[in-house]
């Protein structure tokens, strides 16, 4: 029996950019639960290009729903099973994409768990960020340079406020502050690298052309890394 539900870092989307740990625990685990939403599940495409049996796979919706009450009972709902399999003396994994202590809804999960008195313990991953600095190989901060990593919730003089102190800045789920960061665009002395899908095979998409970005609706599965000169 095992001695904690796992929590499983998938990384970026690319199946090679998976931790060897990670996939061991995925290959050992009787019961891997993977979140869908209605329109995809990448988490899915990942265990399928990891070899990872779909019988195995116990797929959850994760709630999009605005209304945070039902998205909290799906999320107890979800806990529940896992508990469930979990006391029954299942090794059971949770996966979660990126990184999964990096802006993942499986945190939900976890202190579910942990009101339940479920063990957890994490893999780490490889986050989003790291994956697209590496895809327009870059060197994302170097020597003294400070990174700041927003949420797309932020307003844009958050954004412009630490683009004007030289800080390299990481726009996560950009597609929630595109105005924003289109309102930005032009200011001087930076550089936008823009980023869709990176590490999914046919739909990766990068640039750091201003009017190519300007022109872009930006999906859920974009980025921006933002370099500024002083
Ligand atoms: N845990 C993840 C982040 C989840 S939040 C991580 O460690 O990276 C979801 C946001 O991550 C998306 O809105 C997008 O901004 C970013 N993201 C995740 N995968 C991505 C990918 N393959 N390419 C570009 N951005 C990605």
């Amino acid at each position: 029996m095992s001695d904690a539900v796992v929590i499983v870092s998938l990384g970026p989307g690319d199946p090679e950019l998976i931790t060897c740990k990670a996939l061991k625990a995925l290959q050992q685990a009787d019961v891997v639960f993977c979140p869908t939403t209605d329109t995809s599940s990448r988490a899915m495409d990942i265990l399928v290009g990891l070899g990872i049996s779909e019988d195995k796979v116990e797929r959850f919706g994760v709630p999009m729903s605005k209304e945070r009450k039902r998205a909290l009972a799906a999320y107890e709902a979800i806990a529940d099973r896992i508990a469930q399999r979990f006391g029954s003396g299942d090794e059971v994994a949770v996966i979660a994409e990126g990184d999964a202590g990096f802006y993942s809804s499986v945190h939900y999960i976890s202190d579910n768990l942990r009101l339940r008195n479920v063990p957890t313990r994490k893999i780490a991953g490889v986050p989003a960020f790291i994956a697209c600095g590496a895809l327009a190989n870059l060197h994302i901060v170097k020597r003294e340079d400070e990174l700041v990593v927003i949420p797309g919730t932020s307003a844009r003089d958050t954004l412009r406020q630490h683009m004007e102190a030289g800080r390299t800045v990481v726009v996560m789920k950009p597609s929630q502050c595109e105005a924003a960061v289109k309102e930005c665009l032009s200011d001087e002395g930076s550089t936008f690298h823009y980023f869709e899908n990176a590490g999914v095979s046919g739909k990766e998409y990068y640039t750091t052309d201003k009017d190519a970005i300007r022109e872009r609706t930006f999906p859920y599965f974009s980025l921006l890394i933002i370099h500024n000169e002083l």
